[in-house]
Formats: structure tokens, sequence, C-alpha cells
């Protein structure tokens, strides 16, 4: 790997390389490695960079056993020297991104002594994971005004090569990841940290960071943020969304909250005022079978075919039947264009066992159910016209009554 030109020279944009070798991965990428590069390879939870090499475009760039690794579409030729192109948008955005985690966990650390343990910078958000299990909100506005006044400050970011027995010189917030060739990244007065990334000239070109949200995790918080451009993104979306609930509740900013709440209240006052009419059409359905039924001994049986009634609605409306009336077995059959779905259920003085009775009448449609000796419940496949099924529901129902009761 040569040093001579690298990415941690990090407003290299453009530059000329020989190629080194050329290769396939096993699975069929191909790479090429340079005599020097300024492509930044994925790493320190910073993604890689991308761009050109001549025409070709670079998707991706690892560092792997010790070699920079660019992958593109297919060979180049290989006593060509090549122009490689950082993609300069995504590469000053993953900058500002990165030196914004530099400054907001120095701020977390100054401030409450929380520290960070990964970093994460993510196409659209970035996150720390800090080893604390709160994170109060005061907490939040504190690290966020003392890393935004850090980059107002407009602090020129020095970089340093050193070797390991220096370091002692340094308070790094932790030790290298690296035993030789250490690279500082001093923000002055502020913060010293061995990094190998890629960092903005000075804490003025993060521009500014917002922590977005947190989320508690088992004994750590992790922390969404963004810096940048992408403050300004996030700003522009969610005025946006601002903008369309305004439009929508016909209401000043300031009351959208107001008139969320009020349309939540509402709302519950609806629900429960269908549920209360549910129970009501419900009462007006029982009392209705329940004057109109077949006689089989002393039973009274009452059969009803719907469409598209839930089970639940039909189960209440048994108990209600089955409250009713003592000498009773209805039969609710739900009836959807492919299924046939019932609950059956008697009155205290019916001695029949409704779950035996059910067996009977799902198994010719290759049904699944049950429920206890008073009320059953299940479906199956509509195998036969509505007509032959309750045919057939009569004939079990016929034989149970002979054959318990006679
Ligand atoms: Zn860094």
């Amino acid at each position: 790997m040569s040093e001579k030109l690298y990415y941690n020279d990090s407003y290299i944009k453009e530059f000329t390389a020989s190629i080194l070798t050329q290769g396939e991965e096993p699975d069929g990428r191909w790479y090429v490695t340079l005599d020097q590069t300024a492509f930044y390879p994925t790493g320190g939870g910073q993604p890689s960079d991308i761009g050109y090499l001549n025409q070709s475009v670079v998707e991706d760039v690892q560092l792997i056993n010790g070699e920079i690794r660019h992958y593109i579409q297919k060979p180049l030729h290989n006593d060509q020297f090549v122009v490689g192109t950082i993609d300069w948008m995504r590469r000053f955005d993953h900058m500002q991104q990165h030196l914004g985690q530099h400054i907001l966990t120095a701020a977390f650390e100054e401030l409450f002594g929380y520290q960070t343990t990964s970093f994460h910078l993510g196409e659209q958000l970035c996150s720390i994971d800090l080893n604390t299990e709160e994170l109060s909100e005061k907490e939040i506005e504190d690290v966020e005004q003392l890393a935004n006044s850090m980059i107002l400050s407009n602090r020129l970011i020095e970089t340093k090569w050193v070797q390991q027995h220096e370091l002692d010189q340094y308070s790094l917030r932790k030790p290298p990841s690296v035993t030789e060739n250490i690279r500082l990244v001093i923000i002055p007065n502020f913060d010293y940290n061995a990094c190998g990334g890629t960092h903005p000239k000075s804490t003025g070109e993060v521009s500014s960071i917002s922590i977005l949200s947190t989320e508690r995790q088992k004994q750590k918080v992790r922390v969404h943020f963004v810096c940048g451009q992408r403050v300004l993104d996030q700003l522009r979306a969610k005025q946006a969304i601002t903008k369309q609930l305004t439009n929508l509740f016909s209401t000043p900013e300031d009351r959208i909250i107001t008139a969320a709440e009020r349309l939540i209240e509402i709302e519950k006052a609806l629900s429960n005022e269908i549920e209360h009419l549910k129970e009501e059409v419900l009462e007006f359905e029982k009392n209705t079978y329940i004057k109109e039924y077949e006689m089989i001994g002393d039973c009274k049986v009452i059969k009803r075919v719907f469409e598209g009634r839930t089970m639940q609605e039909l189960q209440r409306l048994s108990k209600m039947v089955s409250q009713a009336e003592q000498h009773v077995v209805s039969v609710f059959l739900n009836s959807d264009d492919d299924r046939f779905q019932l609950v059956l259920a008697r009155g205290n003085a019916v001695t029949i066992n409704m779950n035996d009775v059910l067996k009977k009448i799902l198994s010719p449609i290759n049904g699944k159910g049950g429920g206890s000796n008073q009320m059953a419940q299940g479906g199956g496949q509509k195998t036969i016209d509505v007509e032959s099924y309750l045919n057939m529901i009569d004939e079990v129902l016929e034989s149970h009554f002979h054959h318990d009761e006679l």
C-alpha cells in the first residue's frame, strides 16, 4: 500500500496513478489496486468513496489484506495510467458527518462523561452509541449547543503522525487501534483522537449539527444526528410535513398539536359510539331471530346465513341468543366467496354437545375448529352450496337430538 498519495489528505478530488494489480473476487466482482489512491476505503463507521477510474465507475472501495481494492465493472488496460475522480459531494458530506461525530463525541464526554462506543454513518442519518442508560432532553440540548459553538469557533483541524511512545503527551479519548504510524486528529483545546478517516479543514466546515432523536437500547443510548447539508435537508423535509399538516387541519403551525389532540378525542368518542350502536344492532338482531325458529322436539333451532360478518360478532350474537332462551340451538353461518365459517351454541336446557356437532358439520368442508360443550366455532372451504350445506347441518342436528334425547 502506497502512502505517497492517500485518502488521509482530505482535499484531493482527482489524481493520477498506475495500476498495480487487477483481479476478481470469488463473488465475481472485479477490482483494481493502484500505486497511490485518494479513494477512502470503507472503515471506521464510514462508507467508502465512490467515483471513477478513467470512465469506469468505482462502486465500492475496500481495504483487504493491506491493499486498497477499487471495485469496477470490467477490467482496465493494464499498462495505462488512470485518472481517479472522487464523487466529491458524497465525500465532503461524509467528512462533515465524520468530524461532526468527533465533535459530538467530545461534547458528550466533556459535559457528562458519556463515552461513544460506536459510530454509524448512514445514507440519511448518522448515529453514535453512548455508554449510558439515560439521556435527558436537557443533556441533549446542552451537547447540541456546545457542539454547534465548537463549529462556530471555526478551529483548524490539526493532524499529526506519531509513534506509540509519544502518546503520553496527548489525552486521547481512547487508545488507538493501531500500534505504529498513529495518526492524531486534533481539534485544538477540545479533542485528541487517533483516527485514519477523512476530515474537513476546520470545525466551521461541518456547518451545523442537529440531534434528531435518541433510542434507548440495552445498556446504552443510540443518538441519531445529522451534520452539514443534511441539517438543511432535514429541516426542509420537516417543514414540508408541517405545511401539509397546517393545510390538512386548516390551522396555523402552533395549533397543529391542539387540532390533532382534538381529532384523536373525536375519534375515540366515535369508536365508543360505534361500539354502542353495534351492540344495539346485535340486540335487535337477537330479538328478531329468537322469534323465527324451527322446532326439533321441544328445542327451538335458529339458523341464519350471513355474509361478511366477523366471528367475534357471531360469537357475541350466539351468546346473546342462548342467554335469552333455555331451549335453543343456534347455527350462525357466515358464507364468503370461498369459505364457510360458523358458530354453534345452545341454551342451558339443551343437553347435546355442540363441539361434537361442529366436528361432524366441519368434516365435509375440510374445516377446523372447536369449542366447548355449549358453544363451538370453526370454518372450512366452500365445497358445496349454501342450501345443501344447511340441509346437511339439519341432518346432523336431528341425528344428535334423536341420539341424545330420545
Ligand atoms: Zn476522524
